[in-house]
């Protein structure tokens, strides 16, 4: 079973869940001791085996990050869903537990629909044959409601999605969570320990603001022991629709989101270009590979996608050699 580690641990946290657990010398002022050293958090949750006996029959589950909001994850997250469906041999899943922000079902096209449950369980939307779709969004009266939960709310049902889905046979669930490193990151990786997850995939922009919260989520998922499949760099530079000049909206001023992975020896799977046809199909809940496959960003999505295909088939990392330039 998966060390779970508190954000909020020191350094050297022996696990919740070891018998060192508030008592060892790491221990010593730590916020969590109380807690810790009750013994509390050592029972093992019954839910952790059902959720793993839930999604049994997912071959390959992959947590989207980013450590900034407004960098494109869900849009990426859509578009990875896409690409990977357009092999008609493999299922798809799509899991939104940006609990407070749930965009998925309108990049989706799948905005009015309500979830329906039967004798196994709540059935994911199905946007296409292969492409299904679970999102607190379907839950809502209106897409113009605000989800105003904290903690335990919205654990519980980040759990009972993962628990109560009725997701049949998937080569691939992708997970799109919230923005930065919170309890919902913490709660996931924690759910799934016995699941297993095949990796994180982090979405980042250019700017070097938002390559700051990356390093932090790079750190995180290195405490957590949770492989990093890599980093997709989005919004990296306009291609002109018309003409295809390519401009440079965000000019690195140090190392860029390439040298940045480098340094940090995790895996750069690509860049993304900022793609008016992107929007387009975002807000019109349309699939960017199919409506547009020639588009550079279409046969980026294309090429990052084999990458990330690679890594979970023969648990490979990709190489420098892979890099899209
Ligand atoms: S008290 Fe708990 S969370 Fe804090 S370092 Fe010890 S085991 Fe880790």
């Amino acid at each position: 079973m998966m060390e779970v580690v508190p954000e909020n641990a020191p350094e050297h946290c022996p696990g919740t869940q070891s018998e060192d657990a508030g008592k060892a010398s790491a221990c010593a002022g730590c916020p969590n001791q109380t807690i810790c050293a009750s013994g509390q958090i050592k029972e093992p949750d019954p839910d952790i085996a059902k959720i793993a006996e839930c999604l049994s029959h997912v071959k390959h589950k992959i947590l989207v990050f980013s450590g900034k909001g407004g960098v494109g994850k869900s849009t990426v997250t859509a578009n990875l869903g896409f690409s990977l469906s357009s092999n008609p041999e493999q299922e798809v899943g799509i899991l939104d537990i940006d609990i407070c922000g749930p965009s998925m079902p309108r990049i989706m096209g799948v905005m009015n629909e309500q979830v329906h449950s039967s004798g196994y369980g709540w059935s994911p939307i199905y946007v296409e044959d292969n492409l299904s779709i679970m999102s607190p969004g379907f839950l809502l009266s209106s897409p113009k409601d605000a989800v105003i939960w904290r903690g335990a709310k919205k654990n519980g049902l980040i759990k009972q999605f993962l628990r109560d889905v009725d997701w049949g046979e998937l080569d691939y669930l992708l997970i799109d969570t919230p923005p930065g490193t919170s309890d919902e990151h913490l709660s996931i990786v924690n759910f799934l320990s016995k699941a297993g997850i095949d990796g994180a995939v982090i979405v980042t922009t250019p700017q070097e603001v938002a390559l700051l919260d990356v390093r932090k989520e790079i750190n995180f998922c290195k405490k957590l022991n949770l492989p990093i499949i890599g980093i997709i760099e989005n919004m990296s530079k306009l291609v002109c629709p018309k003409c295809q000049h390519t401009s440079i909206i965000f000019p690195p001023t140090a190392k860029g989101v390439d040298g940045m992975a480098r340094e940090m020896q995790v895996p750069y799977l690509g860049d993304i270009p900022l793609d008016p046809l992107v929007g387009k199909c975002g807000d019109n809940g349309k699939s960017l590979p199919h409506t547009f496959p020639t588009s550079p960003s279409a046969i980026a999505y294309k090429n990052i996608t084999e990458k990330v295909q690679k890594f979970c088939l023969n648990n490979v990392a990709p190489t420098s050699e892979d890099t899209i330039n």
